[in-house]
């Protein structure tokens, strides 16, 4: 099968009036369609440059993007990108905040907002429609932008840290929604997170990055059972605190904690 994305020997500088500094460097790995896997490692490891060239926004100094067997040479209708930041303009409405991936891409058709506004109740934000985002909590404003996100449809989703500002519990039940919610539709996933029991908890594989320069330093596959459940229920599973203790050993390695 081949893969939804894969990265071949990946190399990013970024360069300053300052300096240049090697950012990423060899890295390479695959996705396949479906497939959920978790981006970890320490800040500045290179997480949101890679996310960013996968969505076409930065082109690597070296090594390519494949999307489907093709190099990604721009922004691509397949590839849908939340970012950390909910970016919602608090100018426009709810509804009209959701519609813009139809608008930059000029295809507002006639069912583009009944599907906005099914998805916007599937995520329990029935009624939100006119409403802003100033007057939304922050967990329904990250859901608005997934809902954003979903709205054209995209085959692979890329999610920066889109939990991190969230409380604990808003994070939990953002996960089950969010899993549940990309597994029906069958979408790929790319997660940037710093939190490893959540990696573990929706992933299908973890990658551990190094930094200085960003490498892969080891890959996880998550035991089926664990997969299997909801993410809430996934932290209750045999195998998940052995998981988390060899991937907090490799990470502790990579230099997290400095
Ligand atoms: P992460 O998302 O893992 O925290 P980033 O991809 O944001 O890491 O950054 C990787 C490295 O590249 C860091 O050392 C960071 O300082 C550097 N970097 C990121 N963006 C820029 C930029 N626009 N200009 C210069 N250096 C950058
Ligand atoms: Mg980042």
């Amino acid at each position: 099968m081949i893969p939804l994305v894969e990265l071949q020997n990946i190399k990013h500088v970024y360069v300053t009036d300052k300096e240049a500094s090697l950012a990423v460097d060899n890295v390479s790995f695959t996705v396949a369609p479906g497939e959920f896997i978790s981006l970890v490692g320490p800040s500045g490891c290179g997480k949101t440059t890679l996310l960013s060239m996968i969505a076409g926004l930065l082109q690597p100094a070296a090594g390519q993007v494949l999307l489907q067997g093709k190099p990604v040479s721009g922004p691509d209708r397949r590839v849908g990108y939340m970012l950390q930041q909910d970016y919602l303009f608090p100018w426009r409405t709810i509804l009209e905040n959701t519609m813009l991936g139809f608008e930059l891409a000029r295809t507002v058709k006639a069912d583009s907002k009944a599907r906005v506004i099914q998805l916007l109740e599937d995520m329990g934000l029935k009624g939100t429609e006119n409403l802003y985002p100033s007057q939304l909590s922050g967990g329904m404003r990250q859901r608005v932008a997934l809902v954003r996100t979903l709205a054209t449809n995209p085959e692979l989703l890329l999610l920066d840290e889109p939990f991190s500002a969230l409380d604990y519990q808003t994070k939990l039940q953002l996960e089950d929604l969010i899993a549940d919610t990309l597994h029906t539709h069958g979408k790929t996933s790319v997660l940037v997170t710093h939190d490893l029991a959540e990696a573990i908890a929706v992933s299908d594989r973890i990658l551990v990055l190094d930094r200085n320069p960003g490498r892969i330093r080891s890959s996880f596959t998550v035991p089926e059972p664990i997969r299997q459940a909801q993410p809430f229920y996934a932290r209750e599973q045999q195998g998940f605190n052995e998981l988390f203790r060899d991937i907090w050993a490799e990470l502790e390695a990579s230099g997290v904690k400095e």
